[in-house]
């Protein structure tokens, strides 16, 4: 299941400095296990839920080393919204952390920019396979509802996806430089292997 965020705060404050993964990691977790069971997972085949930097660890030096650690994985990828999603400082490209798709688009790289596809960890017949509170915070917040018209708690109306662009526009570059050196030493190894 997916899930994102809206603060419904009005303020001329920077986005980023609201601090949007502090108000929607504190968001309730939303469960309906008879109705998902009967829904069979939909949206968990559709997109797999977006990450928020609180998903892992409590300080940005244990958050980068638990991206790192997600992505050598090859459970988890880097997905990202074209520039700066609106009410950001600076400028790059906007990445954030997902689970993986089963149909990965790009092999030999953890960026994925699908627009759709199953998430990995989803089971068919049995649902998600992370415990409850380790799912991504779009899973999390998500709020299921009859006739598969779940939606997430933000006011705004915007998507997970752009709540969690908007969370981690402040570690961009890292998880840019992450994902290069990731990508790198996904490469020797298969050189090596060959
Ligand atoms: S009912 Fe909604 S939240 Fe539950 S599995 Fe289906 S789409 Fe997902
Ligand atoms: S992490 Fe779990 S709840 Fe979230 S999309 Fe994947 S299978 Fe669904």
């Amino acid at each position: 299941m997916t899930g994102n965020a809206r603060t419904g705060v009005k303020s001329s404050v920077p986005r980023e400095r609201i601090n949007i993964d502090y108000l929607v990691s504190r968001r309730p977790i939303h469960v309906n296990p008879s109705l998902c069971a009967e829904c069979g997972g939909d949206c968990c085949k559709r997109y797999a839920g977006a990450a928020h930097p609180s998903d892992f660890g409590r300080s940005r030096a244990s958050r980068l080393r638990n991206i790192r650690v997600a992505l050598e994985s090859g459970s988890w990828s880097v997905d990202w919204w074209e520039g700066n999603p609106g009410g950001c400082r600076g400028s790059g490209t906007a990445y954030y952390v997902r689970p993986a798709h089963v149909e990965r688009r790009w092999p030999g790289s953890v960026r994925d920019p699908s627009w759709g596809g199953t998430c990995v960890f989803f089971q068919e017949g049995k649902g998600c396979a992370l415990p409850l509170r380790q799912r991504p915070t779009g899973c999390r917040t998500l709020i299921p509802k009859d006739g598969r018209m779940c939606k997430h708690p933000y006011q705004d109306g915007k998507s997970d996806k752009y709540h969690a662009a908007v969370a981690w526009w402040p570690y961009r570059k890292d998880v840019e430089r992450i994902v290069e050196e990731v990508d790198a030493r996904g490469s020797e190894r298969s050189m090596e292997k060959s």
